[in-house]
């Protein structure tokens, strides 16, 4: 029988320090997977350049050849975008992606695990980390507080599962169709809803040059993530002001009694307490409230993606 097309997906950001070792190890997996009959003659290496400033692109092209292609994009477009490009060029001769970060920090001796489950008839296989041993304090508190913090919120993923996963041809083309510009992959790719599996995998540290992922994008992410997926923090003003209501009910009634036994209402710190309490109150829940109407903002223009400067096969 012939064997699936297998395009493992990399984004790429300034990455000059990791690739050259990425590849060797990308190709050395590939080589073998082939040789194994795992996977097609056809299969390949996509490195997608998310705009670089460094020599990430040069470098891409001086690998690509026979198992290895490269996709510059035209600018910095963000992790997700980027991700989306590369799955987006992979689907028109892949049976089958693999996507991975640059740096390897997940263990890429899972792909030919998920390659046999994908054989068994899963279409999509999500690797997922068995511990964080690896990450630092922060990154591992933060990462779990944002897990535990968006299924409360209502957008639900798989936990400790990043962007290593697996996809069949199907299953990309049922992403595509999900047209959104605010991109949450691991929140989406849940919705498609066809067959899943799990492999675990221990993640390491990331070996040379630095994490793109600075604070302020982590929390660009999260909000990217909880107003794509769910209208709960909306209603969670709706109770906020429900207490609010009640408190400034209970005030009254204290002014009310104190009128009444001759004592004066307490003078101007309390009043100017609560209005700065309630005014900074207000301001969070109209900046909830601009996160959504953003979003309806960048979504109704309907911008494209990506743009696509170079692709060498
Ligand atoms: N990345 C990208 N565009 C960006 C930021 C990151 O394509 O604007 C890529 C980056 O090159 C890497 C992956 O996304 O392959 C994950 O980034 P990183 O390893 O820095 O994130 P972390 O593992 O620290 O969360
Ligand atoms: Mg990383």
């Amino acid at each position: 029988m012939e064997k699936s097309t297998l395009a493992i997906v990399v984004p790429c950001f300034n990455e000059e320090a990791v690739l050259p070792q990425t590849n060797e190890r990308l190709l050395a997996l590939l080589d073998a997977m082939i040789a194994a009959r795992l996977v097609g003659q056809g299969s390949y290496i996509l490195y997608v350049d998310d705009g670089s400033h460094d020599r990430t692109w040069p470098i891409v092209e001086g690998c690509c050849g026979t198992h290895v292609r490269g996709l510059k994009l035209a600018g910095n477009v963000g992790h997700q975008n980027a991700l989306m490009a590369g799955l987006e060029a992979a689907r028109a001769d892949a049976d089958v992606t693999v996507s991975i970060d640059a740096d390897l920090q997940d263990d890429i001796n899972a792909i030919p695990e998920m390659v046999k489950k994908f054989d068994t008839g899963c279409d999509i296989v999500y690797g997922v980390r068995r511990s964080r041993k690896a990450d630092s304090f922060f990154k591992r508190t933060s990462a779990q507080a944002f897990y535990r913090f968006m299924t409360d919120m209502g957008a639900k993923s798989v936990y400790n599962h990043a962007d290593f996963r697996l996809m069949s041809r199907r299953a990309v083309d049922a992403l595509c169709q999900y047209d959104e510009r605010n991109l949450y992959l691991r929140g989406l790719v849940p919705l498609l809803g066809y067959q899943t599996d799990t492999v675990y995998y221990d993640r390491s540290e990331r070996q040379m040059g630095k994490s793109k992922y600075t604070l302020g994008k982590m929390i660009s992410f999260a909000v990217d993530g909880i107003t794509s997926f769910s209208v709960k923090p909306l209603r969670l003003i709706f109770y906020l002001g429900a207490v609010f209501l009640l408190i400034s009910l209970a005030i009254l009634a204290y002014v009310i009694v104190a009128l009444c036994q001759g004592n004066g209402v307490p003078g101007w710190a309390s009043l100017m307490l609560s209005i700065w309490f309630v005014g900074g109150c207000v301001l969070m829940c109209l900046s909830v409230l601009a996160a959504y109407v953003g979003r309806i903002y960048t979504e109704g223009k309907h911008r494209p993606r990506y743009h696509v400067e170079k692709y060498v096969k």
